[in-house]
């Protein structure tokens, strides 16, 4: 078997697909969107299909070895977003070839469900604030999920008054009060803070006892972020912009967090994020992988939670479960994905919806993760 083409589509605003084809009639399909950045990957991907063609597809490590080595300039997340999407086509591709899921292809399940967390929130404690709130929850709910993820809206400067801080804490208080002590609540700080107030706020929610805290300060500093750990009593996690073996390193050898979150788009593919996972093993850390983006990231995702010991948990977006690119949506029953029994990464893509092109006016610069962002007191760069 050779592959025969790569191609790629644009079927929404930011979602980007390849399907890498082989001379055996067997595709394999993967989501290529790097959130914000909807041009450049696909330009890499372009450079890399001039090496696949012809390539035998079933040779994975391989190519991951050749297109992450060998073309000197390595990692970033324009290549390393790439590479993933070729990587889990591949393992597409492979589960279909030997007529399996492509988790049997990995070590065999280890699990037979994969338990995922809804975002859900209080962020607006007025009237229509709260019942906003309790609708969406009372919705959720009903699809049997116990653990909920929310973050602290807007940006947040070196420090804020009480009144700031204060809110938030309230509103992280009633959301404990509204589910209860069987569900866990997690917050994402979206790398906003800096050590010194991502440890304030971490102390005064630590009473309605979070799952964990993501994010607290940007992914740059190990040590800053080691720094919040160790003043937090309870989990802190990172890892949506780390990228790789190598970055996730002092991450894990340094015990800066206890859960992992690569992005399986991201970080390298499936293959990368089942060795950060099995690395991360030793140290008694976790992943629970971060998917903001599609449902074939989503299988990505899944495939590898299905077979390491050291899975907590997975992210996933309310147009992560199908967005009207599968020809079946991902369910989740009992706040769990069931194991797919189908050969390769468990979706069977909606082939005319998936390959039609996005005509609608185009994201601006930065604007599907909202634009530009200043403080408003004195228009300094805020982050994001
Ligand atoms: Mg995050």
């Amino acid at each position: 078997m050779k592959i025969t083409h790569v191609e790629q589509f644009a079927p929404k605003n930011r979602t980007r697909l390849i399907r890498i084809g082989t001379d055996a009639g067997i595709d394999g399909w993967a989501e290529s969107t790097l959130e914000g950045k909807p041009k450049s990957v696909p330009a890499v991907i372009d450079e890399y299909a001039q090496y696949l063609i012809g390539k035998d597809p079933l040779r994975i490590e391989h190519h991951w070895q050749q297109i992450y080595r060998s073309a000197f300039f390595r990692g970033g997340a324009h290549n390393m977003s790439a590479l993933a999407a070729v990587d889990a086509a591949l393992w597409d591709i492979a589960g279909k070839h030997y007529g399996v899921p492509s988790y049997k292809l990995m070590g065999g399940a280890v699990r037979d469900r994969i338990r995922v967390y809804a975002h859900w929130g209080i962020r607006d404690l007025s009237d229509e604030g709260l019942e906003a709130s309790r609708k969406r929850l009372d919705m959720l709910q009903k699809k049997g999920y116990t653990a909920y993820k929310a973050g602290p809206a807007g940006p947040w400067r070196a420090h804020e008054p009480p009144s700031r801080i204060d809110q938030f804490v309230e509103a992280a208080y009633k959301m404990r009060e509204w589910v209860g002590p069987d569900v866990e609540l997690c917050f994402d700080f979206h790398a906003k803070m800096t050590p010194a107030l991502a440890i304030e706020v971490c102390n005064e929610i630590k009473g309605m006892r979070p799952m964990f805290v993501e994010e607290p300060v940007p992914q740059e500093n190990t040590d800053a972020l080691k720094l919040v750990s160790d003043h937090v009593p309870f989990p802190i996690a990172t890892g949506e912009r780390l990228l790789t073996r190598w970055e996730f390193r002092e991450v894990i050898e340094k015990q800066c967090v206890a859960l992992l979150q690569p992005d399986v788009a991201h970080c390298g593919g499936p293959s990368e994020l089942k060795k950060i996972a099995n690395y991360a093993e030793v140290y008694y850390q976790h992943i629970m992988p971060h998917c903001a983006i599609g449902p074939l990231a989503l299988g990505a995702c899944m495939l590898v939670d299905a077979v390491v010991p050291n899975f907590l948990i997975q992210e996933q977006v309310d147009a992560g479960l199908g967005n009207g690119l599968l020809k079946k949506d991902w369910e989740v029953i009992d706040g769990h994905i069931p194991l797919w029994e189908t050969p390769g990464l468990g979706v069977e893509v909606d082939e005319a919806e998936a390959t039609k092109e996005f005509t609608g006016e185009s994201y601006g610069y930065h604007a599907e993760l909202g634009g530009e962002t200043y403080h408003e007191n004195d228009g300094s760069v805020a982050d994001w």
